[in-house]
């Protein structure tokens, strides 16, 4: 199975795919850049929003809007008219820390984690969004909060803090958003790299990014078993996200940020999207079902 290179972006630090089913485009982010993306694979066209502060995830709206979270808080982006409403700022206290990976429950809550942006402290924490724009955190002491999925019944949550080289899952309460009974799923050898962003196909089976890796990883999270393999020709694999009418392209960012010049000349395409066709479907896509908050 080949790795095709979609777009030569050569991005620091390329994220977050999602895929907006509504109009048929992937969105995915340049952390640092606050780049918001957007891809057509129908047109090839490419474009770029930058919102002028650290972006680590966003998620499409039941409204039409997309909800971005941002360094300073949630913020409800208007794509009509470019507009940005910051509505929850959640860390004043810990200027440090910044978003990074998350995307919406079965139910259309959005789920996003923190992280202290020098990777040094254990200061993130894992928030869930409701649709009444509330918001709980879930998980707290995190170092590099990545790698969220839903099992198909969305039952179990699976999770990863990234240093840890650990899948973890929890029993997933989809009516509270409420997480219980912690066990390692999937444990990634040392030598492979280390777990990032990750994603669910509808086999119930995980596609892990592997950061410093230059891989994509299929995983039974039941028999904690490595399944399959995809190398890739850029070495920090960061997030995966299954897109395309069909939901048969698996779409893959890249990331060239702390990369030795060796490094670079070895993997030059870094930083940019690719896409695998696995011959397995991802799971439909969840807005979040607020957007506007019902307001
Ligand atoms: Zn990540």
């Amino acid at each position: 199975m080949d790795a095709e290179l979609i777009l030569d972006l050569r991005l620091p630090l390329g994220e977050g795919p999602v895929w907006d089913a509504r109009r048929g485009v992937l969105r995915f982010v340049d952390i640092h850049a606050g780049g918001l993306h957007t891809f057509d694979p129908r047109s090839g066209v490419h474009s770029v929003v930058h919102l002028g502060e650290p972006l680590g995830c966003l998620t499409p709206a039941r409204d039409g809007s997309l909800i971005l979270a941002l360094q300073s808080g949630f913020a409800r982006f208007d794509l009509s008219s470019q507009t940005l409403a910051i509505f929850a700022c959640l860390e004043p206290h810990l200027p440090g820390n910044r978003f990074n990976d998350g995307k919406c429950d079965p139910a259309g809550r959005f789920l996003a984690g923190t992280m202290d942006d020098a990777e040094q402290a254990a200061t993130g924490s894992l928030y869930v969004l409701d649709a009444d724009r509330s918001v709980k955190a879930l998980l707290t002491g995190l170092r590099i909060s990545n790698g969220l999925g839903w099992s198909p019944d969305g039952r179990t949550f699976y999770f990863i803090d990234t240093p840890t080289r650990v899948v973890m899952a929890y029993d997933y309460d989809l009516e509270n958003a409420r997480l219980s009974r912690p066990r390692p799923a999937v444990r990634i050898p040392k030598e492979m790299g280390w777990p990032d962003g990750m994603t669910v196909d509808a086999e119930g089976m995980l596609w892990v990014a592997l950061w410093g890796g230059a891989r994509l990883t299929r995983w039974n999270p039941v028999t904690g078993r490595l399944l399959q393999t995809v190398p890739l020709p850029a070495l920090n694999v960061t997030s995966c996200a299954f897109g395309g009418e069909a939901l048969d392209d698996l779409y893959v960012t890249t990331a060239r940020k702390g990369m030795t010049a060796e490094q670079l000349v070895r993997y030059p395409l870094s930083g940019g999207l690719f896409r695998i066709r696995p011959g397995v479907t991802g799971l439909p896509p969840v807005e979040y079902a607020g957007g506007d908050g019902g307001r």
